[in-house]
């Protein structure tokens, strides 16, 4: 068989490697404590579970309407809008088999083979994957950090717009830095899309997942829902990665060309589990309420751990449900000045930790020197971060 030109652009999440390797060291034996993957060990709510098996018993399962349920369509809108202060209707809103999908529809619909769209580096490898794979041009911008955590470098994303410059991906909260934009930085990043007259993907995977303040979307500055398509996922908030939900949400003549993406790439999203995600969202809010819980007091003893620890230092952010420490002293002290695969490596073999590092969320930029790996805490508990942590930091004593 030939294999198209184009699947040599297409990138992935190399994370997964990560959970391979990591489960192969405990088929042979060895503890593993897992904080490489975003992935959840916290139930769905039990509301949400009995509205999908009582869809599913009531016969929800035949095909429906490619953007979605009207139902569905019409409380995600409500439900955006009482968050971010936006006036989505129903046609806003083109439902997707996960949060994921909107990337490249979001890609396939703004950008033309050639043109350039920023995103961000570290970040969601999706993001690079889709533009290059498409025919595009991705161009990273970049992050600084300072002693609030981590900020959009907004001068190095300016200079890096050029005539051919077409969109711009935003993930506010963001994987892997676990940063949030200021006000300032919401109200330059506007300014800058619309100068430079710009589509927007605003990735808001996990807008729900925080633990302090409140989340604050970009759609909300006058002028920019306009240009913006929201990516919306049940994923996070409602402990729901396996079942595949999520939604784009955006100006009519965008949402268009992404149900008709819809018709052509799955048909419809799952019918009974939009049954299931309308409970989420309509009815008892105990269940993402308690996973926020769950998901805090990890947060508190995972980052209280890293910052005990010889070599490590770690912000500690108010949303998601990553850490992003930096580790460069204790890279190098251990002798693995550059090699972050080796290091992590190490780090698995010697303490059962496994978890990923700046490599697996973009080619690194130039000029890169201090280094940094991401643990995530959705798929370990208190305990086990504990004890995995706590073998970490005598690794790093030694
Ligand atoms: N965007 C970001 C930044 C993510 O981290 C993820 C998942 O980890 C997604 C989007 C997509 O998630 P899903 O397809 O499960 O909605």
């Amino acid at each position: 068989m030939n294999i198209a030109d184009r699947i040599s652009r297409l990138g992935t999440e190399t994370a997964f490697a990560v959970a391979a390797r990591a489960a192969a060291h405990k088929a042979a034996g060895h503890e593993v404590f897992p904080f490489h993957l975003g992935d959840m060990n916290i139930p769905t709510p039990a509301n949400v579970m009995e509205a999908a098996c009582r869809a599913m018993r009531a016969g929800k399962t035949g095909y429906c309407p490619s953007p979605g349920i009207p139902e569905l369509r019409d409380a995600l809108a409500l439900d955006v809008n009482a968050a971010r202060g936006t006036s989505y209707a129903m046609e806003n809103v083109a439902v997707q088999p996960g949060g994921k999908p909107v990337i490249g529809k979001f890609i396939m619909a703004c950008m033309n083979p050639g043109e350039e769209v920023l995103y961000p580096n570290p970040g969601y490898p999706i993001y690079e994957s889709q533009i290059e794979y498409h025919g595009g041009i991705a161009v990273p911008y970049r992050y600084l950090r300072d002693e609030r955590g981590f900020h959009i470098d907004l001068d190095y994303m300016e200079s890096r717009i050029t005539p051919r410059t077409r969109a711009l991906i935003v993930n506010d909260l963001q994987n892997p830095l676990g940063a949030q934009c200021s006000k300032e930085e919401r109200e330059r990043l506007a300014e800058i899309a619309m100068r430079h007259d710009l589509a927007v993907l605003l990735d808001e995977a996990y807008f729900d997942i925080r633990y302090g303040g409140k989340s604050v979307s970009l759609s909300s500055i006058p002028g920019m829902a306009e240009r913006s398509v929201i990516l919306y996922t049940f994923s996070k908030k409602f402990a729901m990665t396996g079942w595949r939900l999520g939604a784009a949400i955006g100006p009519r003549e965008i949402i268009d060309v992404i149900a008709k993406l819809n018709v052509n790439d799955e048909s419809c999203s799952n019918h009974f589990v939009q049954h299931g995600a309308l409970e989420g969202l309509t009815g008892d809010q105990s269940g993402p309420l308690a996973i926020l819980s769950t998901l805090k007091e990890r947060r508190d003893a995972a980052v209280e751990l890293l910052n005990s620890m010889s070599g490590v230092d770690c912000p500690c952010p108010e949303a998601t449900f990553y850490l992003f420490p930096e580790v460069t002293e204790l890279m190098s002290r251990k002798g693995f000045k550059d090699d972050y695969a080796a290091f992590a490596e190490d780090i698995l073999v010697k303490t059962g930790v496994s978890l990923c590092t700046r490599l697996h969320f973009g080619r690194p930029l130039h000029g890169e020197e201090r280094r940094f790996v991401r643990l995530a805490y959705s798929g370990i508990d208190v305990d086990g971060i504990r004890k995995g942590l706590l073998a970490l930091k005598t690794y790093a004593a030694q």
